[in-house]
């Protein structure tokens, strides 16, 4: 019945992939210098990071706004 699956293209899977990273996740971008501020970062713009002070927590931001890691 779902014989049309076994030979999933890899077109599909790009597909299925591209919607995955469309998805909407909870996280607002924290640069003072976004562009969209307070708009919530889809899945493939996500850019986490793990701060050590003054506590360990972990700020979002979008791929284009983090910090540049030079
Ligand atoms: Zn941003």
């Amino acid at each position: 019945m779902a014989e049309s699956n076994k030979n999933q293209t890899a077109a599909e899977r790009a597909r299925l992939k591209e919607a995955l990273g469309a998805q909407l996740t909870d996280h607002i971008c924290a640069s003072p210098s976004c562009p969209s501020p307070g708009e919530r970062i889809v899945m493939k713009e996500l850019f986490p990071v793990v701060t050590h002070a003054p506590r360990r927590r972990t700020v979002f931001y979008h791929k284009a706004c983090g910090p540049k890691l030079v």
